[in-house]
C-alpha cells in the first residue's frame, strides 16, 4: 500500500472544498483536493441555477434569520444561522466578488437581485440560470494559480482513517477518536494510497442518487455521510430531504426545470390536461415546495401515472426562448418544445438538509475531521431549507472550517502506524451492482420519499439492512472500483435516513410522516 502525505486533505471539488482550499491556501499548507470524477467539473454546485443569497436593498440580517427560520420549521440552531447571516453576505463580496471577480448578472453597476419562494426581500444574485457553473469556474480558476494546492481528478475517497480502522495502536494521546487523513483509489492506476492528513475535510456533496428520481448528479452518493458513519463520527437530521416539485421526465435522467417557470404562470396539468393544484393548496402551482412536491406525487399514484405535467405554451414563443434559454434547448435536444407541448416532469430528491454534525467551524465529533457543504449538517437548515441558502452555506463553512483547520494545533503532526490493507480480488459484477442500485433507488422512493409511514419505514428498514450487509460482503472480496465503493457508501446512508426517519417522532418540514 503506498503512502501520501499532506497538511490539509480535502474530499470534494465543490464550492465548499473549493473555499476550504482557498482560505487554507494563504499561509502556504500543503492542500490535496480529491475529486472521484473524471470531469474537474463535478457535483452539485455547477447544477445550480437560481443563484446565491447577498443582500437586498432594505435587507438586515435579522429580515434573513427570519426567513431561515420560519423555513426551517423550528429545527434550526440559531447560532448557525446568525453566522450565516451575518458573515454570508461579506464572504459573498470578499471572496466571490472581489478574490474570484465571478460574473454576477448586473444592471448598471448593481447586482441584479431577485426574490426566491420564501424570502422577504429581492437579495439573490445569480448569473442568468447558470449561477453554480459560473460560481465553480471562477472557483477553479483561483485555485489552478495556487501553488500548494493540489487537485486530483478521478480519486476516490474509500474510508477515513482512524485509529478503529486502520491501527491497534491505542495511545494517550488520543482520548477521543480521530481522523488521520483517507484511504484513497487513484482509479487511473487502481491503486490505493493511504493519504495521511493533519486535517481531513469532508465537502463529498449530497446524495441525490439515493432516489429513483433525483435534480443530483451521478456522483452524489452520499459517501462523505457513510465514510463519516462508518468512522464513528456524528450525523444528524438525515431524515430532512428536500425533494424538488418539478424535474424534466426523460428516459435520459432528470434534470431541473426551475420554480420560476411556474412562477411565470406555467400550470400543473394531470394527464387529462386539467389544472389539479388547486385540489390540494389555495396557492396552486405557487404553494411550498414540499406542499406541490406531494400533490405532484399522489396524482401520479391516483392517476397511475410515472409524470405529471408543466404547461407554459399560452406564453408568446419568442418571450418563452428568452426568459429560459437553458431550459428552452435542454428540453429540445431531448425532443420537446417547450413553446408547444407540456413538459413531462416528476418530483425529484434535490437536497440534503441533514448530514455529518458540525459546529460553527465545521468540526465533526471526530479530532481533526472536519465536514462542511451539502455533506455537513451545521443546523442551518432545519426541517426545511431556504431557497439560495445551500451555496451560501457552502462559502460561509467553508471559510471558517479552511481557516480552523491551518490555525488548530490539536496533535496535528501524529500519524499513527498503518496496518497493511488489502483488497479482495474478485471482478465486481455490473449486473448485480444495477440491481442492487434499482433496490435502493426504488426503495427509497417509494418506502422513505414525499410521503412515509411507520409501517412503509420499517419495510424500508428490513429491504436495506439486508442490501447493506451483502454488499458489505462483496465490497470485502472485490477488486475495488468506483462502483463498489459509491454502492457500497449509498447502501449505508441509505440505511442511516432510514434510521433516522423512524428515530424522527414528528412529521415536520420535509420529513412528512401520515400516520
Ligand atoms: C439542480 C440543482 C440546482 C440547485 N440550485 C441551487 C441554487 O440556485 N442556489 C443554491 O444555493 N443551491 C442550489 N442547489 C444546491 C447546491 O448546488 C448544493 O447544495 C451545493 O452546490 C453543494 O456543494 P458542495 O460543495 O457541498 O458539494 P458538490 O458541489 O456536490 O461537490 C461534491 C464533490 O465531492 C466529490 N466526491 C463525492 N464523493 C467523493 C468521494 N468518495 N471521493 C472523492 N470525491 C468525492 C464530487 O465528485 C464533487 O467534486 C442546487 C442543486 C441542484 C442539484
Amino acid at each position: 500500500m503506498s503512502q501520501k502525505k499532506t497538511d490539509i486533505l480535502i474530499i470534494g471539488l465543490g464550492l465548499a472544498g473549493m473555499t476550504a482550499a482557498i482560505t487554507a491556501a494563504k499561509n502556504g499548507k500543503k492542500i490535496t483536493i480529491i475529486t472521484k470524477t473524471k470531469n474537474i467539473i463535478s457535483g452539485n454546485t455547477p447544477k445550480a441555477q437560481g443563484g446565491i443569497v447577498y443582500k437586498g436593498l432594505n435587507d438586515s440580517p435579522d429580515k434573513l434569520k427570519k426567513d431561515i427560520l420560519k423555513a426551517g420549521a423550528g429545527h434550526c440552531w440559531e447560532e448557525a444561522v446568525d453566522q450565516l447571516c451575518n458573515s454570508g453576505p461579506k464572504l459573498v463580496q470578499e471572496i466571490l466578488i472581489n478574490t474570484l471577480k465571478t460574473d454576477f448578472d448586473k444592471q448598471g453597476t448593481n447586482f441584479k437581485r431577485v426574490s426566491e419562494g420564501a424570502h422577504s426581500d429581492a437579495r439573490v444574485i445569480y448569473n442568468t440560470d447558470k449561477t453554480g457553473k459560473t460560481i465553480h469556474e471562477a472557483a477553479l480558476k483561483h485555485l489552478q494559480s495556487l501553488s500548494n494546492v493540489e487537485i486530483l481528478t478521478n480519486h476516490i475517497a474509500i474510508d477515513l482513517l482512524t485509529f478503529s480502522h486502520h491501527s491497534t495502536i491505542s495511545t494517550d494521546i488520543y482520548k477521543k477518536p480521530a481522523c488521520f487523513g483517507a484511504m484513497v483509489l487513484n482509479k487511473t492506476n487502481n491503486i490505493v494510497v493511504a493519504m495521511l492528513s493533519s486535517k481531513t475535510i469532508l465537502a463529498s456533496g449530497g446524495l441525490g442518487q439515493l432516489f429513483l428520481h433525483t435534480t443530483n448528479p451521478k456522483e452524489a452518493t452520499g459517501d462523505g455521510i457513510a465514510m463519516a458513519w462508518r468512522a464513528g463520527a456524528r450525523c444528524f437530521n438525515l431524515h430532512y430531504i428536500q425533494f424538488h416539485p418539478t424535474a424534466l421526465y426523460h428516459p435520459s435522467g432528470r434534470f431541473l426545470i426551475s420554480e420560476a417557470l411556474r412562477g411565470e404562470g406555467g400550470k400543473l396539468i394531470n394527464t387529462a390536461g386539467k389544472e389539479f393544484m388547486m385540489e390540494h393548496h389555495k396557492q396552486g402551482a405557487l404553494a411550498p415546495r414540499d406542499i406541490v412536491s406531494r400533490s405532484i406525487h399522489m396524482q401520479m399514484l391516483k392517476e397511475d401515472s410515472d409524470c405529471m405535467f408543466l404547461d407554459i405554451t399560452h406564453k408568446d414563443k419568442k418571450w418563452i426562448k428568452n426568459r429560459f434559454p437553458t431550459i428552452y434547448s435542454y428540453c429540445k435536444t431531448k425532443g420537446i418544445d417547450i413553446t408547444s407541448e407540456p413538459i413531462p416532469i416528476v418530483p425529484a430528491a434535490h437536497y440534503n438538509c441533514g448530514g455529518i454534525g458540525v459546529n460553527l467551524v465545521g468540526k465533526t465529533s471526530l479530532k481533526r475531521l472536519y465536514a462542511i457543504g451539502e455533506a455537513a449538517c451545521t443546523g442551518v437548515h432545519g426541517a426545511n431549507r431556504l431557497a439560495s441558502t445551500s451555496l451560501l452555506e457552502c462559502l460561509v463553512w467553508g471559510y471558517f472550517a479552511g481557516k480552523d483547520a491551518i490555525e488548530d494545533k490539536d496533535d496535528a503532526n501524529y500519524f499513527p502506524p498503518m496496518h497493511n490493507w488489502q483488497q479482495g480480488k474478485m471482478s465486481v459484477d455490473k449486473a448485480q451492482i444495477a440491481q442492487e442500485w434499482f433496490t435502493i433507488k426504488n426503495t427509497m422512493w417509494n418506502l422513505a420519499g414525499l410521503i412515509r409511514s411507520q409501517g412503509k419505514l420499517h419495510a424500508a428498514m428490513n429491504i436495506l439492512r439486508n442490501l447493506q450487509s451483502e454488499v458489505e460482503q462483496t465490497y470485502q472480496k472485490s477488486k475495488l472500483d468506483n462502483d463498489i465503493i459509491s454502492l457500497r457508501n449509498g447502501a449505508q446512508t441509505a440505511l442511516a435516513i432510514i434510521s433516522s426517519s423512524l428515530e424522527a417522532r414528528e412529521s415536520k418540514g420535509t420529513h412528512y410522516v401520515e400516520d
